[in-house]
């Protein structure tokens, strides 16, 4: 199903920037002269080629990443996914104690090549941590995508300067020659989507957990978070479900293993109950404009969808049960590792 949309997920979303609070995603400013004491504090706001500001996707996308990477850790006790930044050293006989999906399949890429074979696709999916599966990794695109998020108009958001004063280390005085003026922007609301293909329920429920700390201020966007900035309010939340087919049942709403054949099943890993899992979806009304595929979509504010709360237990048990398949543990990927070391002598 590599090419194969089956199902889709999109949610639309309107962000908007807390009263009173600053945001700071930017370029470095193309006005400011570049010296090499200036570091990365002139920055302005990103804005598109028609005057907009914007968060860009991937600024988005990291940021849902890392917050789902710490909820999937708390579930599994640290165990729960693997972490991007945890990557093997070449000159390094021992493997570091966690390592990053990337390089786990780096390594078995390279042992299948060496026996003049590759890994199927799939194995791609099937063998990944959960985080990995949902946003991808360096050999697979993950299923989760999030495109730029807009200002809804050319007149919103103000961009806002504010001074800050570098401490001198040595006299703990205000170094003159340090004082930067970064431009954040406030007042505006940013409106895109994040869109899951052909997706699980328990990305859904993973997700759900998210938006519920997106929802609660406890992520934040940007530079300068620790010093308080960045914090964003969902103030609309549309959802929007596509089937290739009509779906089985009207108010349930199914994963994307109850589209699968059996070969499917088993070379993407939808063993284990999940070809079959669903989650109720009541009053569900599916239109079909096109007689193909067949549509459901709701609006949320204020109040949360009763989806994401159907959907977290399918990602609590998902995320909970993670174990990594035998090939891609690091006992029997530091065997192939010694080998390809001592082959490299
Ligand atoms: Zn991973």
């Amino acid at each position: 199903m590599r090419k194969l949309l089956l199902n889709e997920f999109v949610l639309g979303l309107e962000l908007k920037i807390i009263e009173d609070d600053l945001l700071l995603i930017g370029m470095p400013d193309p006005t400011q002269q570049k010296k090499k004491e200036d570091k990365a504090d002139k920055y302005i706001p990103m804005r598109s080629s028609d005057g907009k500001y914007f968060i860009p996707g991937s600024s988005l996308k990291g940021v849902l990443r890392s917050r789902a990477e710490y909820i999937a850790n708390i579930i599994h006790q640290g165990n729960g996914v693997c972490h991007i930044f945890d990557q093997r050293k070449k000159s390094e006989a021992h493997l570091p104690g966690r390592l990053c999906c990337g390089d786990r399949f780096e390594i078995r890429l390279k042992d299948a090549e060496k026996n003049q074979k590759t890994l199927p696709y799939a194995t791609f999916y099937a063998d990944a941590c959960p985080a990995c599966q949902l946003f991808g990794h360096s050999s697979f695109q993950g299923r989760l995508s999030v495109t730029d998020f807009p200002a809804l108009d050319s007149d919103s958001g103000k961009p806002f300067s504010q001074t800050h004063i570098a401490v001198d280390r040595l006299t703990a005085g205000a170094a003159q020659s340090k004082l930067f003026t970064p431009k954040y922007l406030r007042d505006a609301v940013f409106k895109g989507s994040i869109h899951i293909q052909n997706f699980s329920i328990w990305q859904l429920g993973w997700l759900g957990f998210v938006l519920q700390d997106l929802r609660e201020g406890l992520i934040r966007l940007g530079r300068k978070q620790t010093s308080g900035y960045g914090k964003l309010a969902i103030q609309k939340e549309t959802v929007r479900f596509r089937y290739l087919g009509k779906p089985p049942t009207e108010e349930k709403l199914w994963g994307i293993g109850k589209y699968l054949n059996d070969e499917w099943i088993k070379q993407y890993g939808y063993g284990n109950g999940l070809a079959y899992e669903s989650i109720d979806l009541p009053g569900a009304q599916w239109s079909t404009p096109d007689h193909l595929w067949y549509e459901y979509s709701a609006e949320a504010p204020p109040e949360p969808l009763p989806l994401w709360e159907n959907a977290r237990s399918a990602a609590y048990h998902y995320l909970q049960s993670f174990k990594f398949t035998p090939d891609m543990q690091l006992k029997s990927l530091q065997e192939l590792w010694d080998r390809q070391r001592e082959a490299a002598r």
